[in-house]
């Protein structure tokens, strides 16, 4: 079968690899119906570490189930499912507490562990913790949206919760991806009153507006805390959701935070220390978040999406065979697509 290698800094490659087969008696084999490119695949892209060499890649798909081990009960061959980027056993302490990335016997597609899902098929791991099955078709038309359960749908949603977003709250989204833009549709359905988006790009901000998005504040540094003072009463917001992880982008994020107001921190930190503590700790900002556990939240969001009342799949704007996946990282890197929906 052909999937996605990496093979250097910028250099991507689809290439013939052994089928991927059924290993243990609790995996699933999934044929890839839509898979995805993340934006935190760009970190491996742009500056690979020596473990990341050869790796292949992608951790978002839905599929079609074509074989299942002998200890499989949930999924069924022939159903079409959604894996979200981690894999988890459903059956410990932290998957019974909502902390699947933490499963004891867990890991991320995408890894030494365990095969990435930009290729043809799909080697799951603990298939009944892990795939939700869908009640559609595999040509459905809500197949983009349903794809965002697998990671960015549910990280924006996971944010929004760890910022405390709720009824009539003043939210901000730091940063204009696609996790950023769900975090707009997750702030919204979460009831919040203003929701203001920190970005850039006016292509995205005109989509975080469509969405739901209230105001859009361009700025950056001292110059977008002033904005976002000025959008709120001089005191911030009570929530923020911060999603891309850079130091300039934390510190943004807790300085429109108001007093007693909260971080949820989604972007992959490239940061060591946490910036602004300082501030955080004068006013009494939580902050909390991490790798977003999107399989608690996948059976919650999917009616929403089957109800047509969010529309997630909207982040894509690009749609890529697999011979295009190398130009489709080039084109998110190069922030010329949003997100790029992989068609095998
Ligand atoms: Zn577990």
């Amino acid at each position: 079968m052909r999937a996605t290698v990496l093979h250097a800094a910028g250099d991507v490659r689809i290439e013939n690899v052994p089928d991927a087969t059924l290993i243990e008696p609790t995996d699933a084999l999934v044929v890839i119906s839509r898979a995805a490119i993340c934006g935190s695949d760009l970190w491996p892209y742009k500056t690979p570490e020596q473990a990341d060499i050869g790796r292949r890649l992608g951790h978002e798909a839905v599929g079609v189930v074509e074989a299942i081990g002998a200890e499989v009960r949930t999924a069924k061959v022939g159903d079409l499912v959604v894996m979200p980027w981690a894999y988890s056993d459903g059956k410990c302490e932290f998957c019974h507490q909502g902390l699947q990335t933490s499963c004891v016997q867990g890991g991320v597609f995408g890894t030494d562990e365990v095969d990435g899902a930009q290729a043809e098929a799909v080697r799951v791991p603990h298939a009944d913790g892990t795939l939700v099955v869908l009640p559609v078709d595999e040509d459905d038309a809500l197949l983009p949206s349903l794809l965002t359960l697998s990671d960015v749908m549910g990280t924006g949603h996971y944010a929004a919760l760890a910022a405390n977003v709720a009824d009539g709250k003043r939210v901000a989204i730091v940063g204009d991806g696609a996790v950023g833009l769900c975090g707009v549709i997750a702030a919204r359905r979460l009831g919040a009153e203003q929701i203001i988006i920190l970005g850039r790009h006016p292509d995205r901000t005109a989509l975080a507006r469509e969405l739901g998005a209230t105001d859009v504040v361009s700025e950056r540094g001292e110059e977008a805390v002033e904005r976002v003072r000025g959008l709120t009463d001089g005191f911030g917001v009570h929530s923020v959701l911060e999603c891309v992880g850079l130091t300039d982008s934390m510190r943004t994020a807790i300085g429109i935070a108001r007093p007693g107001g909260a971080v949820g921190r989604v972007g992959w930190p490239q940061y060591e220390i946490m910036p602004a503590s300082q501030p955080a700790f004068f006013d009494n900002v939580t902050v909390s978040g991490g790798p977003a556990p999107i399989r608690a939240y996948i059976e919650e969001l999917l009616p929403d999406v089957l109800q047509g009342r969010i529309e997630p799949g909207r982040v894509f704007d690009r749609i890529a065979r697999l011979d295009d996946v190398p130009d489709g990282y080039r084109a998110m890197n190069d922030r010329e697509a949003i997100k790029v929906m992989v068609r095998p």
